[in-house]
């Protein structure tokens, strides 16, 4: 009733297009309807109980097939959001470019219609001078939806009800094939939005698929695009491939399909140094373990790490023009954040936590006095103290400092009182040759 009201009045999708898809029984790759989250099983099932058609599409189906355990399961259907919308009481509508449906249902479960992507006559999506689809809000048919996507092996439906996978493109014989391949001519997938181009790399590294070579060899030609792409949008794809699980191969991709150089040049700066290069593979490392562990991640951590030689360096700079190390830090920081933000737009709580670990370093080295209990006390004194355990271990710093500020936290009182008194000559004369900022000159 509700749908047919809806449908009167604002128009119901075109009708399914000619192409048929493979119909494909899931149970052969080990799936089953209790596969899926509840919630996404439960949206499906009140959209087809309504009327409606409705799949889990995308990646969660991919990763399902290929044994990962999927992130978040998006559903696809033939109802409109407002449609959707007036059939789940907790849902509302999101985005004003293309709209979609977030369902609450303890998860939030993302509901599209399905769409088509147009490029040419009336109905044409604007595009800028170079191709890229600007909008395209569009509502289409199920083949339709499938040919806009991305990749093959993302274009899969699977229908929880008859427990079988829908597929238009051959997506499921690519994921036999471990082949990551782009759904139509990959030049032009890739000029209408560049950011596939780092979906590529982001889901070669995540799932381990190779990129077809017809989608590979453009790509090189084409990095350059992604110099027009809102800052916003790379920053997006970045923070999901640095938090894919996946990062050090990741990032390894990134650089050999010269992918980074619009978005993080100084990435090479960082890399090419050894002390630089330890240091991150090592932070790649420690975070792509904690990922797979199921443990938190803090981006602002990560980016710090990413850059910290990119700021010993500037810092290093700043410091031959300036009588005080820490105003000269805080200047170099700036430099830095000023270089990366111009491609990446990194959001300000990010930016901030960056420049707290950052800050935090030179402090660790004060051994005496008040100061190391105040350092306890300080709110980042975890990430700060994490951060210094990493360049300890990478040899930037020597390892003694890290041991000691281990034993400090866990000392009472009194044992503190004599690690301050141990340390507070020695440590003056080594200091020197340890600090950061005394290093980079050497
Ligand atoms: P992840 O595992 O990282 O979530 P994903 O493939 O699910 O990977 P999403 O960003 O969640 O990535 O996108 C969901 C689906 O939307 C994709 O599987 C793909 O079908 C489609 N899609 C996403 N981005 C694009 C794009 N830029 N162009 C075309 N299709 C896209
Ligand atoms: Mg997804």
């Amino acid at each position: 009733m509700i749908a047919k009201f809806f449908r009167a009045a604002f128009g119901k999708p075109a009708s399914l297009g000619s192409l048929q898809p493979r119909t494909i029984p899931a149970k052969r790759y080990g799936l089953h309807r209790t596969s899926l989250s509840p919630a996404s099983l439960w949206v499906t099932e009140q959209l087809q109980l309504a009327g409606f058609s409705a799949f889990v599409v995308g990646g969660a189906l991919r990763d399902l097939i290929v044994g990962m355990t999927p992130k978040d399961f998006d559903v696809v259907t033939d109802a409109t959001p407002q449609e959707i919308h007036a059939l789940f009481k907790r849902s509302r509508i999101i985005g004003r470019r293309f709209q979609l449906v977030h369902v609450m249902k303890g998860d939030i479960i993302e509901v599209s219609t399905f769409r088509r992507a147009v490029t040419q006559g009336p109905d044409a999506p604007a595009s800028d001078e170079r191709g890229r689809i600007i909008s395209d809000n569009v509502f289409g048919t199920q083949s339709e939806d499938a040919l806009r996507r991305d990749f093959t092996v993302n274009a899969l439906y699977y229908d929880p009800s008859t427990e079988i996978i829908l597929d238009y493109v051959g997506g499921v014989r690519d994921i036999e094939n471990r082949l990551l391949r782009v759904i139509g001519d990959p030049s032009l997938r890739f000029r209408e939005d560049p950011v596939r181009m780092l979906r590529a790399v982001r889901l070669s590294a995540k799932l381990d698929f190779q990129i077809d070579e017809a989608a590979r060899v453009p790509i090189a030609s084409m990095a350059h695009l992604l110099n027009h792409v809102p800052a916003s949008r790379i920053f997006d794809e970045m923070l999901k491939l640095l938090l894919s699980g996946h990062a050090q191969e990741g990032i390894n991709r990134l650089r050999a399909e010269g992918l980074h150089h619009g978005i993080l040049p100084m990435l090479d700066r960082v890399l090419e140094q050894p002390m630089g290069q330890k240091f991150v593979e090592l932070a790649l490392l420690n975070t792509d373990l904690r990922i797979r562990e199921g443990k938190s991640v803090s981006p602002a951590f990560l980016f710090a790490t990413l850059f910290w030689h990119d700021l010993i360096s500037a810092w290093h700079d700043v410091q031959l023009q300036s009588d005080s190390s820490v105003s000269a830090l805080y200047e170099a920081m700036d430099q830095v954040m000023d270089d990366l933000t111009e491609k990446l737009a990194i959001p300000r709580r990010f930016e901030i936590g960056m420049k707290e670990i950052w800050g935090l370093q030179p402090r660790f080295e004060l051994r005496s006095g008040h100061k190391p209990v105040r350092l306890l006390a300080h709110p980042r004194f975890r990430a700060g103290y994490d951060f210094l355990l990493l360049r300890c271990e990478s040899g930037e710093v020597d390892m003694e400092l890290g041991r000691w500020w281990e034993q400090f936290q866990v000392s009472s009182e009194s044992e503190r009182k004599q690690m301050l008194v141990q340390t507070a000559s020695p440590h003056r004369r080594k200091r020197r040759k340890r600090s950061v900022s005394s290093q980079v000159k050497q």
